[in-house]
């Protein structure tokens, strides 16, 4: 079979593998799709620690194609998608509960082989059903709003509550759809590209804000911005120092702040210890997605997310790893890779009717 394998930090190549064997409890799968991720350019840089040679991509979903001899509830032929963070359940965060804080994780795509392949092999427990019907390119997004969803249920946003987000990526692109859901009637997003704002109005955000342009602290929460005071809950999702100082002082008094976008190690950011005292805020940070991919599974599989604006590519296998290497083109959201042509054949047509049954909701 064909895999993107990195070979070493910097060194990213379409090779000729072998089709490997699924254990006693693992699945084969069959990749329809597999987002890029920053995490797989950070890995390609040597910004994140992995051991090379591995195949990258954690963001993915595909068909069954055999399934080892202990497997239960699963079939040849079921559409699945993997929950890549593997926790140990012996340590004591997995104990607790907390599983993504689990000492030993790993990553399939990071520490085992992922999807930017034909195929991969997920173990049982990781893995998740989806329906037949469902276009093969969207189970791909599990992974990212499993993300998401754990960050919106740390905000614990209700109906009526105020929020912003910071940053108009795919994770900011799908908090915004989240918050809507979880019932903010106020849903602000800065971001500088134009044509991420455009879109975060079309999915639910009810203001949006270029921060090239205006103060951003006093277009929304000066006094005739457009939350005086600041809202209830602020989503930092651009991972850099600026929205992370923005998001303290966003925040409203007794608002809760949650830190989703991935800084570089080592930088920091100032606040004022004062501010976060007399004004109580909650500074709280969101890491991964403990027990939110069957959610997102179930949300994705409703339709209740819109998914096809935020493809803004499929490329074939042949062209993963240039993706990887290169950063993101303007106005790009997921570049999705997609092993097949069939499938991405099948997903424009199933798109379609997508989109149909979207606008005639
Ligand atoms: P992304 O596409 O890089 O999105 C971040 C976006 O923030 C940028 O594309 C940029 O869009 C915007 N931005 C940059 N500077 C800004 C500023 N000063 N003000 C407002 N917006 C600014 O990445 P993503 O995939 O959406 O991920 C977002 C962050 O979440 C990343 O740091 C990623 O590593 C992290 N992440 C965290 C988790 C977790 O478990 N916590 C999971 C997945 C990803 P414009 O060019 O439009 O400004
Ligand atoms: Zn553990």
């Amino acid at each position: 079979m064909r895999a993107v394998r990195l070979e070493a930090v910097g060194s990213i190549k379409l090779r000729e593998v072998d089709k490997p064997v699924p254990g006693p409890d693992e699945l084969l799968v069959r990749i329809e799709a597999c987002g890029v991720c920053g995490t797989d350019r950070h890995l390609f840089h040597g910004e994140f620690p992995c051991r090379p040679p591995v195949t990258p991509g954690h963001e993915f979903s595909g068909i069954i194609e055999a399934v080892g001899n202990a497997v239960s509830g699963f079939a040849v032929g079921d559409r699945v998608t993997g929950d890549p963070n593997i926790a140990c359940g012996r340590c004591p965060y997995c104990h607790a509960g907390r599983v993504n804080l689990c000492r030993n994780l790993s990553a399939i795509g990071i520490h085992r082989d992922g999807g930017f392949a034909d195929y991969v092999v997920l173990p049982q427990k990781q893995a998740f059903v989806l329906p037949a019907d469902l276009p093969p390119t969207h189970g791909a997004f599990c992974e990212p709003l499993g993300c998401c969803l754990h960050g919106v249920d740390l905000a614990e946003i209700k109906p009526g509550s105020s929020v912003i987000v910071l940053g108009g990526g795919v994770i900011g692109l799908l908090t915004v759809q989240l918050a809507r859901l979880a019932g903010a009637t106020t849903i602000i997003l800065s971001t500088r590209q134009a044509s991420r704002r455009a879109l975060a109005e079309e999915l639910g955000a009810t203001a949006t804000v270029d921060p090239t342009v205006a103060d951003v602290i006093d277009a929304i929460a000066g006094p005739a911005g457009l939350a005086p005071g600041g809202a209830d809950v602020v989503f930092e999702c651009a991972g850099v120092r600026e929205t992370v100082e923005q998001s303290m002082r966003l925040a409203r008094a007794g608002g809760t702040v949650v830190i989703v976008g991935v800084t570089p190690q080592g930088m920091k950011a100032e606040f004022e210890p004062f501010d976060l005292l007399f004004r109580e805020l909650k500074v709280v940070g969101s890491f991964l997605n403990p027990y939110t991919h069957r959610r997102a599974a179930e949300l994705i599989a409703s339709g209740a997310i819109e998914i096809e604006r935020l493809i803004s590519r499929q490329v074939p296998l042949e062209e993963a790893a240039e993706v990887i290497a290169n950063p993101p083109a303007p106005g790009e959201v997921k570049v999705l890779v997609v092993p097949s042509r069939l499938s991405s054949l099948a997903t424009l047509a199933t798109g379609e009717t997508v989109d149909d049954n979207l606008s005639s909701r």
